[in-house]
């Protein structure tokens, strides 16, 4: 069994395990006991909230509506929709009827590009957070 070490994904504290991977499939997690936050130990999310990366529902590819249904895109081509539809809303109603949604599940860079997205790129402020929920 591979033992790889990460940071885990679910919130800031940033405490450190090892995946532990047979064959290419997570089998289980082992807390870092050296030089970690977390000095050993692990919340519940950190311990046993691995199942998605490997769950047969999990998103892989973006999805782009057409005729009512979602279907699988490439990004480029989901890109150039986002991009299509937020100019086209902006300019027909305001930037303020446009808002950003982030994740904890983000890196503090991806958050500070999704903040400055909206602030520069769309102009509005309304960006918010799944933390403050
Ligand atoms: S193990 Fe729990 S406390 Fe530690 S980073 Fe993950 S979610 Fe946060």
């Amino acid at each position: 069994m591979k033992k790889v070490l990460t940071t885990c994904p679910y919130c800031g504290s940033g405490c450190t395990f090892y995946l532990l991977v047979e064959d290419g499939t997570i089998r289980g997690v082992e807390p870092n006991k050296e030089n970690s936050v977390n000095n050993g130990s692990l919340c519940c999310k950190g311990h046993f909230g691995y199942d998605f990366v490997h769950h047969k529902s999990r998103l892989k590819t973006p999805l782009v509506r057409k005729n009512g249904k979602l279907v699988e895109a490439s990004w480029e081509e989901a890109y150039a929709v986002i991009a299509k539809r937020l100019g086209a809303i902006k300019k027909d109603f305001g930037p303020d009827s446009i808002a950003g949604f982030s994740s904890a599940r983000c890196s503090n860079e991806e958050n500070f590009l999704m903040q400055k997205f909206m602030r520069a790129a769309i102009g509005t402020n309304n960006v918010d957070h799944c933390a403050r929920l």
